[in-house]
């Protein structure tokens, strides 16, 4: 899509602090971190809206990344959060689906 935000990160147009990358999907850290760790995992594949994935493999193949990411390399033992906004009315600003990890410290609910 090339008029997509988190495609233009993932072809390289857009700068981003990248995380971890394969060929499935991308990890960069959010522009405005509502927590000391705050990454945003996407798959390279463009879906605009979870809603929008009616695709199981897809789907289990990014949630495990972000479990990997996770621990792995951001080294959340502690604990962390994900978060995925779905369309305007749930806070969804950019049309490319992508799960926030957020973490490093104690986070109310
Ligand atoms: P959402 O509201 O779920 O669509 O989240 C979009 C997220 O993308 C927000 O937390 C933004 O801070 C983040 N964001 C927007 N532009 C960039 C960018 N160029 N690099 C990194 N994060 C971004
Ligand atoms: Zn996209």
């Amino acid at each position: 899509m090339s008029d997509c935000l988190f495609c233009k990160i993932i072809a390289g147009d857009i700068p981003s602090d990248k995380v971890y990358e394969d060929d499935d999907v991308y990890a960069f850290r959010d522009i405005h971190p509502k927590a000391p760790t705050h990454v945003l995992v996407i798959p390279k594949q463009h879906v605009a809206t979870l809603s929008d994935c009616d695709n199981p493999a897809l789907l289990g193949l990014l949630m495990n990344r972000v479990r990997t990411i996770a621990d792995d390399v951001l080294n959340l033992a502690a604990g962390y959060r994900i978060v995925i906004n779905v369309r305007a009315g749930g806070g969804q600003e950019v049309f490319h689906l992508h799960v926030h990890i957020l973490g490093g410290k104690k986070l109310p609910f």
